[in-house]
């Protein structure tokens, strides 16, 4: 089995993060990383986050060099564009990179500049663990059972694009077809889509996914799929999952029909269905572990179960090519625009996206005194609105006063 260690080089002089041609990450102690402000509450959330993690960062002798590149409505202020090529490039480039929330232009080039972001630079992962903090206010009644870590597939599925409007002629010629050549009856009022789940892009999804358990001592991986209805695409997935398993991972992982649920020391490989998992995530979220998904579900999925822990503002989100190296850190919420320039939002979502780039780059130790801060400050009863409107005495802050208190826990 190929493992990759993401290690740093303590005392490097250079300050771009490279890949070596072994695979490795190599990260100095003073990184460049471009960074996107975000659009509308992005100036608030983007001062905090970078607050907390360069007083993490400082801490271990650490200085980050970000490196502001436009997108969204800065972008098209100051250049017309919503997505510069020199943005790109810089991503490209720096090889990681973070980012605030983006508006989607309206009737603009791209169906959304993130969904643009992640098929330019083909990070076909999109990272969201799932995980509760004591303190944070929860619709479940066992919120402190959810440590779930997503592997959502970025690329293809029906985020594809490979759509028809019903009506055009592309549409009607798409409609034809089907049914000349393979006898398939599609109303002729339908729009049409295809959902492409390719063997590519199924194998390198669960294979990051089961080197993310090895790397981080996890359970158990499940394969999420509606594989018993879409049995070419979905159940496909579920198949290339477990081949990846069987012919990659067999020294460490075991799927459940080979050990009967008893996987002793090794990683146990299972899949289920989605609709059920939907409910089992609610009813046994222990059973849950790391999570492989096709792009779809695993949207679903994030939400759902970002919900569980406290909701968006504090869901984070990274976007990870792990052969190229390259990585797009994010907030998974919106530009929230009626909160914009107010300084009320919670910075969470954005400052735990920072700390996923940091235990990526193998800073697990300020990755962890940020997490302890956040506990601490949660505990405290100090929180922003979101969390102040659910909790019983809770003190509310501003989104700057957050990031302050979380920096004097440290
Ligand atoms: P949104 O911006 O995520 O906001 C929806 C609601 O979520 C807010 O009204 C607020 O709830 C809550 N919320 C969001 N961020 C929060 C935070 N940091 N702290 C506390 N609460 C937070 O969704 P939207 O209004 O549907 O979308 C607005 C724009 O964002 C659109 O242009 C959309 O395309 C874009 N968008 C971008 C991304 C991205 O860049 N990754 C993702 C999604 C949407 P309350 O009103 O209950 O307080």
């Amino acid at each position: 089995m190929l493992t990759r260690a993401v290690i740093t080089r303590l005392g490097c002089m250079s300050t771009k993060i490279t890949m070596a041609p072994t695979g490795v990450l190599l990260v100095p102690n003073d990184p460049i990383i471009p960074y996107i402000e975000g659009d509308g509450i992005g100036v608030d959330i983007w001062p905090a986050a970078r607050r907390v993690l360069d007083a993490a960062a400082a801490k271990y002798g650490r200085h980050i060099s970000w490196k502001e590149v436009l997108a969204g409505e800065k972008a098209f202020k100051e250049t017309g564009e919503w997505l510069p090529e020199e943005t790109v490039e810089a991503f490209r480039d720096h090889l990681i990179g973070i980012k605030g929330p983006l508006t989607t232009p309206v009737g603009g080039g791209f169906r959304s500049l993130n969904v643009a972001l992640r098929q330019l630079l083909d990070l076909y992962v999109c990272l969201r663990p799932v995980r509760w903090f004591a303190g944070v206010p929860s619709p479940v009644v066992h919120p402190e059972k959810v440590d779930m870590v997503i592997f959502r597939e970025n690329t293809e599925d029906v985020y594809a694009g490979l759509e028809l409007q019903e009506g055009t002629e592309e549409a009607r010629r798409l409609i034809a077809f089907v049914q000349e050549e393979f006898g398939w009856t599609v109303r002729a009022d339908s729009g049409i889509g295809i959902k492409p789940i390719s063997e590519t892009g199924s194998k390198r999804l669960v294979r990051a996914a089961l080197q993310y358990a090895v790397r981080r001592h996890r359970r158990s991986v499940t394969f999420m799929h509606k594989g018993n209805i879409q049995k070419f695409t979905e159940g496909a997935f579920r198949s290339w999952g477990y081949e990846v398993a069987r012919d990659e991972f067999s020294d460490v992982a075991v799927s459940w029909e080979d050990c009967d649920g008893q996987p002793g020391d090794k990683i146990l490989v299972k899949d289920a269905i989605a609709d059920i998992t939907f409910q089992q995530v609610l009813t046994r979220p222990d059973e849950f572990d790391v999570i492989a998904a096709t792009n779809l579900n695993g949207d679903y999925l994030s939400d759902a179960l970002a919900a569980q822990v406290g909701g968006i503002g504090i869901a984070p989100g990274g976007n990870i090519n792990y052969v190229t190296g390259h990585g797009v850190f994010e907030a998974t919420h919106g530009t929230a625009p009626k909160y914009a320039g107010q300084d009320k939002v919670n910075p969470g979502s954005l400052l735990l996206s920072g700390v996923l780039m940091f235990e990526h780059f193998g800073w697990q130790e300020a990755a962890d005194d940020i997490i302890a801060a956040l506990e601490r400050t949660i505990a405290d009863k100090i929180v922003t609105y979101d969390f102040a409107r659910l909790m019983e005495g809770a003190r509310e802050v501003r989104c700057s006063q957050f990031a302050d208190a979380m920096v004097e826990r440290l």
